[in-house]
């Protein structure tokens, strides 16, 4: 446990197990306009040639339950192949999941068990539906890192991409440790 304080809002929670603020975090990938690319909107579903996945229909309505859920329990990685760092995050209890569009199709069908945010620092943020057993596999392979811990000496906390340092440690601090 790692349990900091948040300098813009005063929440707390643990720095070692998710990077940031998750009440900041979901702030943040909610004022993004672009967070939902039409590609991936099941309400806006055209035929394309080439297999995506589709986020559940209530996620417009919704969108903060979801975000709160990647932002507070989400797994944060690396992909080695272009330095992108993305969260993942399985598919909570009373949450629907997303679903696969075939090529050709305006229908989901195969459902997810997770959601994914990648370029998840940047104002390009974007989300869609994925698969644990993808991410897992994936990092079997080495494509996948999981986000390394902030470079201070002794420090737990999850760095803050694309820095080295953690909430704590970042100039200026993002968050403090319990007094
Ligand atoms: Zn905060
Ligand atoms: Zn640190």
């Amino acid at each position: 446990m790692a349990i900091e304080i948040c300098t813009t809002c005063d929440h707390s929670w643990d720095a070692a197990r998710r990077p940031m603020c998750p009440n900041c975090q979901t702030q943040h990938w909610q004022s993004l306009p672009n967070l939902l690319r039409p590609k991936h909107d099941p309400n806006q579903i055209q035929p394309l040639k080439v297999f995506r996945t589709v986020v559940p229909y209530d996620f417009p309505a919704s969108a903060s339950v979801y975000l709160w859920h990647v932002a507070a329990n989400g797994s944060a990685f690396v992909s080695l192949r272009n330095r992108d760092y993305f969260e993942f995050a399985q598919v909570g209890p009373q949450m629907s999941s997303g679903s696969t569009v075939a090529p050709g199709s305006t229908t989901p069908t195969t459902p997810h068990d997770g959601f994914v945010i990648v370029q998840a620092h940047q104002p390009k943020a974007h989300i869609f539906a994925q698969d644990l057993g993808v991410i897992q596999q994936r990092v079997a392979e080495g494509k996948y890192l999981p986000l390394q811990s902030c470079v201070v000496r002794g420090c737990p906390n999850l760095r803050v991409p694309p820095g080295d340092r953690c909430v704590e440690h970042s100039n200026p601090p993002l968050a403090r440790g319990p007094i």
